[in-house]
């Protein structure tokens, strides 16, 4: 983009933002969702960082969103009173916290809150008496809307001490009492969010007097020493003010416990477990009678809070998840299918090249078909596109149909691959050639790739020449072929040829468990698996067995596998190609039973390390790279954290072993060393 292209773009997008803003914010009735307002700010923050000159001073980047409206005073904050920066993957938490302690030079603790979805206010007091509750505005000037935040019963109109302080919180309305409201409203409200700040702007205060809002508070400025967020937290509910129950402390320090005892309602856990505690955050959020977008993530001692500051826009101390990432508007250019191993064949759309959160995306899936029926999509068609986390992006919703008269894409009858028919099986389309020359690939790169049989020299661009050449169609040919062919054709010396053939080799002393799981038969996934193992399903025949008779209720006895499974599994192991292919693989030396004496998996070898949490620093002779030991642990049941705190038991220290080992003696942790850790290991 040229700097006048990039300067006409700003302008329009700066005009757009603000009139959003006015809208969201004075009118409470936005005219685009959330996620589209956030794609054209973070386009806006994209644009001005790569062309800095063109940067005005008063962008909407720069500034908080403002609310400030013409129907009450308006007065100055005393505090900041800004936004917060934004992230939508766990990826991003976890970079910014690493971030995040390398600025501030510490290992922060973190506070993590609900992000309430409703309207944010300033409560101000005077010797414990509420004087001002002030609207964000503009982050500097606010509006007074004393009177109307009065009427809401668990503002404290008076504090439990006479101290001078400023709180900030979040007002919303539950969204049980939202319905029955909106219903009364002439025009009704989109969301609670819209509902309350709606209401908050009423001239009359009886008005908002009849809407039941509420408040919590998570900020506050105080008078006193306090160190910790927690600590202002626990004072502010001692003045009497309402904090949600809902928080997480998160700690590699030694108060954990200290912390947790004091507020039983807390999510308590080590940094490792921020990621976690989000996941479940996010599948629980609809349980919660208030809406909530996401979730702040807050250092919580002041001290780095203040080493870290804040930017016009933000405070660099804290960073909102927010659960919907932002969506990018772009138009299907063309819609192919991809062929799984399984012969299953998932649309995917080729879409304008579109830039979200921070990447290019050209492709996004299409499920199957029946998502495109319900989408009506067709090329030439404008989209949005999501992103969320971290997951394959996909084509959300049609903004606006093609105009060449293109209509709703319909999956193609016949594979692209071979050419057979396709059949639709429950929501999807199958290719269900088994020769099928792109299934083969698709298993073979699956069989060989790292999680099954990891034969590393076998990356995809080899397996496509021995595919290629014809010696390879199917995963047992891998073990008959003769690698020195390969030394005929360029790019393969000696070197390579011997690494494959030793890969190759290598792969046969792999678990029955993972023989299995290289197979890629549908639903049988590890768990699946390792649910039939430990049933007692320890050799192929068993299942054989099984499939023969076709007893699939022998499976569903099985705690864990359910009906849908345990007739596929029949079904999948009845079939003669893949019969076939395990004969050939046992024909080869693969493993087809658990061995005598051989612990298939973690849990079966003696669980010496269960209830204890390891750490592990420096570097090992025999554990290279160290996490080697660390899958050691957790394979005997323990747990591995990243630091030493009050929750580790041992500190596995390899030469070099720095900080962490004065740690784990001021933590009592029991240091061991490499040779003690061998001799644990050989512990029956
Ligand atoms: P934000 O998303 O940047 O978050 C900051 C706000 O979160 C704070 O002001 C505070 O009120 C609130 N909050 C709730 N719980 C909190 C907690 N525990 N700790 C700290 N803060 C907490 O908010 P923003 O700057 O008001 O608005 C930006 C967002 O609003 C955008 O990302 C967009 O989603 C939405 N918006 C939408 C439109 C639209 O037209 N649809 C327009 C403007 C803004």
């Amino acid at each position: 983009m040229t700097e006048d292209q990039a300067r006409i773009r700003i302008g329009e997008l700066s005009d757009k933002l603000r009139r959003y803003q006015h809208e969201y914010y004075i009118l409470s009735r936005p005219t685009v969702s959330d996620t589209e307002y956030d794609r054209l700010f973070d386009e806006l923050i994209d644009l001005e960082k790569q062309f800095p000159g063109l940067v005005e001073p008063d962008s909407p980047t720069k500034r908080v969103g403002s609310d400030l409206s013409q129907d009450f005073p308006e007065v100055r904050h005393t505090i900041p009173v800004l936004s917060l920066d934004k992230v939508y993957s766990y990826r991003e938490i976890t970079e910014w916290i690493t971030k995040t302690d390398k600025k501030s030079g510490h290992t922060c603790s973190f506070v993590l809150e609900e992000k309430i979805d409703g309207a944010s206010i300033v409560l101000y007091y005077e010797s414990g008496i509420l004087t001002r509750a002030v609207t964000r505005g503009n982050g500097e000037v606010g509006n007074d809307i004393t009177g109307n935040v009065k009427t809401i019963n668990s503002v404290p109109l008076k504090l439990a001490k006479p101290v001078n302080a400023a709180v900030r919180g979040e007002i919303y309305l539950p969204r049980d009492r939202f319905d029955g409201i909106n219903k009364k409203m002439d025009i009704p409200y989109a969301n609670p969010r819209n509902l309350a700040s709606g209401t908050l702007r009423r001239v009359k205060s009886s008005e908002v007097a009849a809407v039941p809002l509420d408040i919590f508070v998570y900020e506050g400025f105080l008078e006193g020493e306090f160190s910790t967020h927690v600590e202002v937290l626990d004072e502010l509910w001692k003045l009497g003010f309402r904090l949600n129950p809902n928080t997480g402390y998160f700690s590699d320090a030694a108060d954990l416990k200290m912390v947790k005892d004091n507020h039983p309602s807390w999510y308590t856990g080590t940094v490792n477990d921020i990621g976690e505690y989000l996941e479940k955050k996010k599948r629980e959020r609809k349980k919660l009678v208030y809406e909530i977008d996401g979730i702040v993530v807050k250092v919580n001692e002041i001290s780095e809070r203040e080493k870290l500051g804040y930017t016009g826009h933000h405070p660099r101390w804290a960073v909102a998840y927010k659960f919907e990432s932002p969506e990018g508007i772009t138009v299907i250019r063309d819609i192919t299918v991809q062929v799984g191993r399984t012969g299953r064949i998932t649309p995917v759309a080729r879409v304008e090249p579109v830039e979200i959160s921070g990447s290019v995306i050209s492709n996004a899936t299409l499920h199957n078909q029946d998502y495109i029926d319900m989408l009506e999509l067709a090329v030439g068609d404008r989209v949005a596109v999501s992103k969320r986390g971290d997951v394959i992006p996909a084509v959300e919703r049609v903004l606006e149909k093609n105009e060449s008269g293109n209509t709703t894409w319909r999956m193609p009858g016949y594979c692209p691959s071979c050419n057979r028919k396709l059949k639709k099986i429950g929501a999807h389309h199958f290719c269900i050639n088994d020769d099928c020359p792109a299934q083969i690939r698709g298993r073979l790169k699956y069989f060989a790739a790292r999680g099954q049989m990891d034969i590393e020299s076998l990356g995809p661009e080899t397996l496509d020449v021995l595919i290629e050449k014809g010696w390879v169609s199917d995963v047992a040919d891998l073990y008959f072929f003769n690698p020195e062919a390969l030394l005929e054709l360029p790019g393969f010396g000696d070197k390579k040829v011997k690494l494959i053939r030793e890969g190759i080799e290598k792969s046969k002393d792999k678990p029955f468990g993972t023989v299995l799981k290289a197979l890629g038969i549908p639903e049988m996934g590890p768990k699946v698996i390792e649910l039939l193992i430990e049933a007692g399903y320890g050799d192929i025949d068993s299942l054989f067995k099984i499939a023969d008779t076709d007893d699939s209720e022998s499976l569903l006895s099985i705690h864990g596998i359910g009906g849908k499974t345990a007739l596929m599994i029949v079904e999948e192991l009845k079939k003669p190609q893949i019969r076939k292919r395990i004969e050939n693989l046992k024909r080869a030396g693969l493993r087809f039973a658990v061995e005598t004496g051989e612990k298939e998996n973690a849990d079966r070898l003696p669980q010496v390390f269960k209830g204890q949490t390891w750490c592990v620093t420096g570097s090992f002779e025999h554990f290279k790279p160290r996490e080697l030991a660390m899958e050691e642990v957790k394979k005997r049941g323990g747990r591995v954290a990243s630091n030493v705190t009050s929750k580790t038991t041992h500190l596995l220290a390899g030469q070099g072993a720095g900080s962490k080992l004065n740690k784990a003696a001021a933590l009592n942790v029991k240091i061991v060393k490499e040779n003690d850790f061998l001799k644990m290991l050989a512990e029956k």
